[in-house]
């Protein structure tokens, strides 16, 4: 049983079943196929998931006809579709970040218009990184001049977008003050429709997560209206930044939460199974011990992602324990990698056997939304400095009127 199973209401519950039985039936009898496939772009998982509407999971009812099931709903959702997949995992998760800095940034008019839109299943994309600014935020060089006629013209080159290949809009952060500087008010959002003239992917190949397209966004003289500014001029940090933080980070540690019961299961089935000396490769202390240390690091984790987006559906501020979240869940899910490849023995090899899938998807957790040691800076500076940058206050509970200072 799940150590979080008594915090969860019966609606989650059910929520949590349903999506368990869809992943099963409807996305694992996928992963063979993706997984021979290499790199490419799948969309038949996108066109699965955008029919349960689960890219509004967390878009209110009203106005705008999404699940506002809330973060630990949210939560379930990606963490069961990673069970199975961990690309069906990422794939809703990277489309869930945009969608919130677009209800919690957007103007009214944007997001009548943007969010029905994505509820009903429209994939979106954040941009941030650059090739030589990963997570160095304020390095990026990609750049949104104003014209005369109020329209923008961007210009620049994004890289390892979520859902590059499949998105209908992009919410793409750049730099709107001079060139070379690193102001943070520097920075501001734009939402650009995928087709928009000079709007070029490219697709980067990548070991694991295979069927997910994290690719590359070109912007050759993009031109936007100035509809397309996303809240005000300078809000870009929060876009960028605070959006990775209140649910880039958990969602992440959910991809990493999916893949390591997984790993947990497999594990059991597997030494509980395997014969020895008369008796199974389970009877053996040294054995148990390695599978204690894999559920002993899935409780771990279990207990700071839901304790942090619990928090979030409270309003809690929360900063620490989401940036906790992702760190711990990222690293239990590695630990345990590397303990069950010690008793898969030769079976961790081979690739009729799920491990060197979820050994190598659970690779992919650790860049993105920032590495361990971004993490760590952070949580360094709340500790020493005290530094607490409470985006979790302003993204938790979306507003209906558009966010101000926020930068
Ligand atoms: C599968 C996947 C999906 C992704 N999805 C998206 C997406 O949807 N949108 C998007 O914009 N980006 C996305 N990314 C990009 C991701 O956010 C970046 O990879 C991440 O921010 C790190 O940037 P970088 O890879 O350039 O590494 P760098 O920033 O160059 O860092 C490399 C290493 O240098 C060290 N380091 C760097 N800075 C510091 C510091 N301040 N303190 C201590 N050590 C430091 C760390 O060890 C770090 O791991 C994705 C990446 C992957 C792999």
């Amino acid at each position: 049983m799940s150590e979080v199973e008594p915090y969860l209401s019966e609606e989650q519950k059910r929520l949590r079943a349903l999506a368990r039985d869809f992943a099963r039936e409807e996305i694992a009898p996928l992963t063979t196929r993706m997984e021979e496939a290499g790199t490419h772009v799948d969309r038949i998982i996108p066109a699965l998931l955008a029919k349960q509407g689960w890219t509004g999971v967390l878009i209110p009812q009203e106005p705008y006809r999404g699940m506002g099931a809330g973060h630990v709903a949210k939560m379930l959702l990606i963490q069961e579709l990673s069970y199975w997949s961990g690309t069906a995992g990422a794939i809703l998760q990277a489309s869930l970040i945009p969608a919130l800095a677009l209800q919690v940034l957007g103007s009214p008019e944007q997001r009548a218009q943007w969010l029905p839109q994505i509820a009903a299943g429209l994939w979106t994309t954040i941009a941030v990184t650059e090739p030589d600014a990963g997570s160095d935020i304020l390095g990026m060089t990609s750049v949104a001049v104003p014209q005369s006629d109020g329209s923008w013209v961007l210009n620049g080159h994004k890289c390892f977008i979520g859902n590059s290949h499949i998105a209908g809009l992009h919410l793409v952060v750049v730099r709107t003050d001079k060139p070379g500087s690193r102001d943070k008010r520097g920075l501001s959002a734009f939402l650009v429709e995928a087709d928009r003239d000079g709007v070029t992917l490219r697709l980067s190949n990548h070991v694991g997560l295979r069927g997910f397209s994290a690719g590359m966004l070109l912007l050759d003289n993009v031109r936007v209206p100035a509809a397309n500014l996303l809240g005000a001029e300078g809000q870009g940090m929060a876009a960028a930044y605070g959006a990775s933080v209140v649910c880039g980070r958990p969602n992440l540690a959910a991809v990493a939460l999916g893949l390591h019961q997984r790993l947990f299961d497999d594990t059991v089935r597997f030494v509980t199974t395997r014969p020895r000396r008369g008796g199974h490769l389970s009877d053996n202390p040294v054995v148990r011990n390695r599978v204690a240390e894999i559920h002993h690091e899935l409780i771990t984790s279990e207990l700071a992602v839901y304790h942090a987006s619990a928090l979030l559906d409270r309003s809690v501020p929360c900063d620490t324990a989401l940036l906790h979240a992702k760190l711990t869940a990222k690293r239990a899910a590695e630990a345990a990698a590397q303990q069950a490849a010690d008793l898969f023995g030769g079976y961790a090899t081979r690739t009729d056997y799920p491990f060197a899938r979820l050994d190598r998807d659970i690779r992919h957790i650790a860049a993105p939304a920032g590495p361990d040691d971004i993490q760590l800076h952070h949580l360094g500076k709340a500790t020493l400095s005290g530094e607490r940058n409470q985006w979790s206050q302003l993204f938790s509970a979306p507003s209906t009127t558009q966010a101000t200072s926020v930068a």
